[in-house]
């Protein structure tokens, strides 16, 4: 039995070296290990900026680090072969494939074009400021390769615009003339339908076409599990609803779906699930804006409302739990890393609860040595507490704003599981918490090592469970302070 548990397996700066699929394979059995049951991989195709492209810069979804094209034949990452055998060795070992889907946008095209666009506000992209003509850059023919897997070429009908005009040199938010932005998009800046470089046009049917030929080619070419799907709210809502279903029906499988649609408000996120059919779960963004506020106001903030209006409240079946991703680490857009304190806290919220496949940040369980970061301590136990203790019922005691509380009774089915987590952001102190009857009489200690006492449920299988100021104890059944968990 296993609880799906996801590894975001990249941050933003990993060596360029090409050497992420080969380690990755190397690392397969040890993920498995773990207790991972699907593993994230970065986008895998050739970006405009070559071999320091982090995988968003789209150039050639079918150059998979096998044509020498913006400079290098492997991605960032590596080459094409070692991709397939890295998706290989992680299969072998039991764990499922999530391919890192960026669909909305196009960069770094072989040639200009003339187009008459409309120059839109940039702060209001309903407000239209001047027609003018620009030389946009949306002309995709591919020369390094040549034609391979495809003879798709693309233009500037294909997109609906731009924001850069190389006639003048000049950065604006430019709409090409005759199109209309999708409408059924996020509602910031007034249509979020245009994030960055050339934004594909979803209302032309050689588009729509062109992107079920190539999610089709990549499903056969790689054997992918499944999909994260990259900035879903910049793209008619529509959209993957259609894109996945056929993929799904095509192919006869069932190819799990994670988008990003980056809002904190959870009524946004409730919304596209709904009117995209619930095709996909979503990350949870809300509750990694809880962790960070929480890590920041210290003991200043209420325990209580660290779930409040979370995806993972709201809609528990779709939502995929995290704590910090490749965009909120220091240095990158949407900055907003949690703080060091808090992330022992906020990782077993994710990984001990019953609700939300939670995601693991590679930065957290290796560290991130561009911003000398360390790997987050205890992660690696509460993976395995995951695994061994965090099954059954769940009883919340979310009753103290400085100090909140849960308990899961155990699976008969997993010998000595149940368990009872205890989260302190003030001076500490202690729950009485209840596990369940069937517990009366059994010895627990705290798997984090902070605590070293043992304790004995009473007949009703009930403890006061301790825990320090600013901290976060896993108590479960066990003779020595790991209970029995080996790393
Ligand atoms: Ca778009």
């Amino acid at each position: 039995m296993k609880q799906t548990t996801i590894l975001q397996n990249f941050e933003w700066y990993l060596p360029e070296d090409g050497q992420l699929w080969n380690n990755t394979a190397l690392e397969a059995q040890r993920l498995a290990e773990l207790g991972f049951t699907d593993i994230w991989l970065p986008p895998a195709y050739k970006g405009q900026a070559g071999i320091h492209d982090v995988g968003y810069g789209v150039y050639d979804q079918y150059d998979l680090g096998e044509f020498d094209q913006k400079g290098t034949i492997p991605t960032k990452y590596g080459t094409k072969d070692e991709y397939l055998a890295a998706v290989r060795a992680l299969q072998d070992a039991g764990l499922r494939v999530l391919a890192d889907i960026v669909l909305n946008h196009r960069m770094g095209a072989d040639a200009t074009e003339t187009v008459q666009a409309i120059r839109d506000d940039e702060h209001d992209r309903n407000v239209q400021l001047e027609r003018t003509s620009i030389q946009a850059w949306t002309r995709f023919t591919f020369p390094g390769r040549n034609g391979k897997y495809s003879n798709f070429q693309w233009n500037w009908t294909h997109f609906s615009g731009v924001d850069w005009d190389a006639s003048e040199n000049r950065g604006a938010v430019f709409q090409f003339a005759g199109k209309n932005w999708a409408q059924k998009v996020d509602r910031e800046n007034g249509n979020f339908d245009y994030l960055m470089g050339a934004d594909l046009d979803m209302s032309n049917p050689e588009v729509i076409l062109e992107l079920d030929r190539w999610g089709r080619w990549y499903l056969d070419f790689t054997g992918v599990d499944g999909f994260r799907l990259d900035a879903v709210k910049h793209i008619s809502f529509s959209f993957f609803t259609h894109w996945l279903s056929k993929l799904r029906e095509d192919t006869g499988r069932a190819l799990p779906a994670v988008g990003e649609y980056w809002s904190p408000d959870v009524s946004a996120l409730c919304e596209f699930l709904d009117r995209s059919g619930q095709v996909m779960s979503l990350f949870d963004v809300p509750l990694h804006y809880r962790f960070c506020q929480a890590g920041q106001a210290g003991n200043g903030y209420d325990l209580r409302d660290l779930l409040r209006d979370t995806l993972v409240d709201r809609r528990p079946a779709l939502a995929a739990t995290f704590v910090d991703n490749h965009d909120t680490q220091p240095g990158q857009a949407l900055q907003s890393w949690v703080a060091d304190w808090f992330k022992p806290l906020a990782y077993a919220v994710i990984l001990l609860r019953e609700a939300g496949a939670p995601c693991v940040f590679y930065g957290d369980l290796y560290g991130v040595p561009h911003d000398n970061i360390l790997p987050v301590p205890g992660l690696e136990t509460l993976l395995l507490a995951r695994q061994k203790y965090a099954w059954g019922r769940q009883t919340d005691y979310f009753d103290r704003p400085d100090l909140v509380g849960w308990t899961r009774s155990g699976d008969p089915r997993i010998p000595g599981s149940g368990l009872a987590v205890v989260l302190s952001n003030g001076e500490g102190g202690s729950k009485l918490m209840c596990l369940g009857a069937e517990h009366a009489g059994e010895t627990f200690v705290d798997l984090m090592g902070r605590r070293p006492e043992r304790l004995t449920l009473d007949e009703t299988g009930s403890a006061e469970f301790p825990v320090d100021g600013g901290s976060v104890s896993v108590w479960a059944a066990g003779t020595d302070h790991t209970g029995g968990i080996t790393l």
